[in-house]
């Protein structure tokens, strides 16, 4: 099949997704021909939250050419190492701990992690807290940047802390002044055509906006794809319970640690992001569980902040599109789906969805083989993300509250889910049945997942616990952290705001 000619692409909605996914597909058409349109209503705004990243975004602005130097002091951001999880776990010893991003120096140190992991779930006193084993955790905690002195080139993967109105901002800029046209206005109405393809958009102003491809990013509303499509909704209610968030930035009161921290609450978690000019907060909980009102106490009382600042209550509609292509409708963003910001995947799956489209619509446009394989893989991307952050509830050791008990008593889960619990308690391989599911192609490594089982002290009770026959070959938890120390020493501190 020949390549397509590079389409008219008409982006409704000036988000952060509106803005990446418009970035990503002038670069890959803009200078052959292609053009792209921007649609966004300054009236309705964006949602304006969703300050954290994955090494995705690293990859993105990479992929443009864009350098740091040039977009994070414009967008107030920090570095990010990975995750800091606390108050998931009342078992001792697991009050707190880090979930990293990779890199090249963990390849020595996570064998000996999985190694006492495997001999920890069964039963043998041995260390195996992922605090000791990662790198990341290490330059976190030592308030170090990720880019290492030249004289060391292993530096982790990392990702970013950003203000998502600068974000947008930043990208409209970038865009525009690249031949991307941005018409701020408001949609009305949905043209279709005969055979049930988008034709146009009809604005408020009168203009009427045709393209070949119509990318839905109108957040939550979802006008095209959900609202004029008709493409059905995968609602995830019934495995994360989460539908509210609460948020509220404060100023820094410490120094930054360049990581997100995810504190485990009443009715759900709250997370604080260090930003160069503020701190991001915000508690995503469940309506079921906690109202709008005791939620924002809650928070404001952990923040300290019970007295002053206005706090923001948004809903959230968790779940995704079966199609995330339907006709010649792309939907990105939030028009797509929501998982829950816990792992902060949403932009991660805007970029792969924009750069997969891309690749697939070259390889042959509009074909039914297509559409399909790219909603498969789509599809597949948001199951793998959903069933790693349900596991987050699923296996959590806190008996306070109806709402965690309820959640460890969850039975609606995936098979692959259920797979991989039962494969941990059962000492089989969970790296192996990890890399065989989702097509084969999971969202999260081995190591992830055992850093969360582990984090949690998904092992036999303490007291059950036996000392390590001789003979017994153990990892050598303070060999690995002199060296992961010495390896932190190559790396300058970090002190962005
Ligand atoms: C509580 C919370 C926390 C989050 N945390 C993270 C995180 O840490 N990391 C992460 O990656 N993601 C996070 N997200 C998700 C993230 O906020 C979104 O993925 C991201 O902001 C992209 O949103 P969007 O562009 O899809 O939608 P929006 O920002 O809502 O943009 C929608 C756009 O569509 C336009 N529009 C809508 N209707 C019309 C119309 N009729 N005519 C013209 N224009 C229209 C609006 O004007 C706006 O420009 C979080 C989300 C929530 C709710």
């Amino acid at each position: 099949m020949s390549t397509p000619a590079p389409p008219r692409v008409v982006v409704l909605g000036g988000g952060s997704a509106g803005w990446i996914t418009a970035c990503l597909l002038h670069h890959q058409w803009g200078e052959r021909g292609g053009s792209v349109t921007v649609v966004e209503s300054p009236e309705i705004g964006i949602i304006g939250v969703g300050e954290g990243s994955t090494p995705q975004l690293k990859a993105f602005f990479e992929h443009l050419g864009i350098a740091e130097a040039d977009w994070m002091p414009a967008c107030d951001a920090t570095y990010k190492l990975g995750i800091r999880f606390t108050g998931w776990s009342e078992r001792t010893g697991c009050e707190s701990y880090f979930h990293p991003f990779p890199g090249p120096v963990d390849l020595h140190s996570e064998p000996g992690f999985l190694h006492n992991c495997a001999l920890r779930r069964r039963g043998v006193d041995v260390p195996a807290h992922p605090d000791d084993w990662f790198l990341a955790e290490a330059l976190s905690e030592g308030r170090k940047s990720p880019i290492p002195e030249e004289n060391f080139p292993f530096g982790p993967s990392y990702g970013y802390h950003f203000d998502a109105h600068k974000l947008g901002a930043f990208l409209r800029d970038w865009a525009t002044k690249r031949g991307v046209t941005h018409r701020a206005t408001r949609v009305e109405e949905v043209e279709l055509t005969p055979d049930g393809d988008v034709a146009a958009l009809l604005c408020d102003d009168g203009e009427r906006i045709e393209g070949d491809i119509f990318v839905d990013c109108s957040g939550f509303r979802s006008l095209i794809a959900q609202q004029r499509l008709g493409a059905p909704f995968i609602p995830f209610g019934e495995n994360l319970f989460n539908d509210r968030a609460v948020v509220m930035p404060t100023a820094h009161r410490e120094p930054v640690k360049p990581q997100t921290d995810s504190i485990a609450m009443s009715g759900g978690w709250r997370w604080s992001i260090p930003l160069t000019s503020r701190v991001g907060n915000g508690y995503v909980y469940s309506s079921k569980y906690i109202s709008d009102e005791d939620a924002e106490a809650e928070l404001r009382k952990a923040i300290g902040m019970e007295d002053q600042g206005d706090a923001r209550v948004l809903q959230m509609r968790v779940g995704r599109v079966a199609d995330s292509w339907t006709g010649n409708c792309l939907a990105a963003g939030l028009s797509q789906g929501f998982i829950e910001p816990l792992e902060a995947t949403a932009l991660h799956i805007v970029i792969v969805t924009a750069l997969d489209f891309a690749r697939a619509y070259e390889s042959g446009g509009f074909t039914a083989q297509n559409r399909e394989e790219f909603n498969w893989r789509i599809a597949a991307k948001y199951e793998g993300i959903r069933d790693y952050i349900v596991a987050h509830y699923r296996l959590n050791q806190r008996s306070d509250t109806a709402y965690w008990r309820d959640n460890a008593a969850n039975h609606a889960l995936s098979d692959d889910l259920k797979a991989m619990m039962t494969a941990w308690f059962t000492h089989e391989d969970i790296g192996r049945l990890n890399a065989e599911q989702h097509g084969g192609n999971p969202h999260y490594a081995n190591m992830s997942w055992h850093c969360l089982f582990a984090g949690y002290g998904t092992f036999p009770p303490q007291a059950k616990m036996q000392a390590p026959p001789p003979g017994l070959h153990i990892s050598d938890v303070e060999q690995t952290r002199a060296m992961l120390a010495a390896c932190a020493s190559n790396f300058p501190d970090y002190a962005p705001a």
